[in-house]
């Protein structure tokens, strides 16, 4: 069923707790940790607790949980210190984009200059 836990996905088991993370904030509904491969001073990843691949199917079924990713990557871009400085919250979408892990997930980075247009 949409949304349930999949056997096979690692942001779900990060979710359980059968995979350990960095976990930064956690709400009813989302979870923050950082991504283990930072591409930025700070890099922390924000998803939902439920299953979906990416974040326009999880939009398309559960808007207030969208709109819940968005609010905790604005808290954790506050708690890091980069709202100041400027900060990019990335949904890398469909493999071409560079999603290598499908269950949706935000990228919040900040901490240095960020190129504009992205590569
Ligand atoms: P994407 O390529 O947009 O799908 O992003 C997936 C992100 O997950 C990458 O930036 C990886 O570095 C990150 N990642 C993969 N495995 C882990 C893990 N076990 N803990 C934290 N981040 C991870
Ligand atoms: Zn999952």
């Amino acid at each position: 069923m949409a949304g349930e836990p999949q056997a096979d996905c690692l942001f779900c088991k990060i979710v359980s707790g059968d995979v350990p993370a960095t976990i930064v904030r956690e709400s009813e509904t989302t979870v923050a940790f950082r991504d283990i491969n930072p591409q930025a001073p700070t890099h922390i990843l924000v998803i939902p607790k439920a299953h979906y691949p990416d974040a326009a199917s999880l939009a398309a079924a559960e808007p207030t949980i969208a709109a819940d990713i968005l609010r905790e990557a604005g808290e954790v871009a506050t708690e890091e210190k980069i709202e100041g400085t400027g900060f990019r919250i990335v949904f890398n979408t469909g493999t071409g984009a560079g999603q290598t892990v499908f269950h949706a997930h935000a990228h919040v980075l900040g901490g240095r200059g960020l190129q504009w247009p992205p590569g």
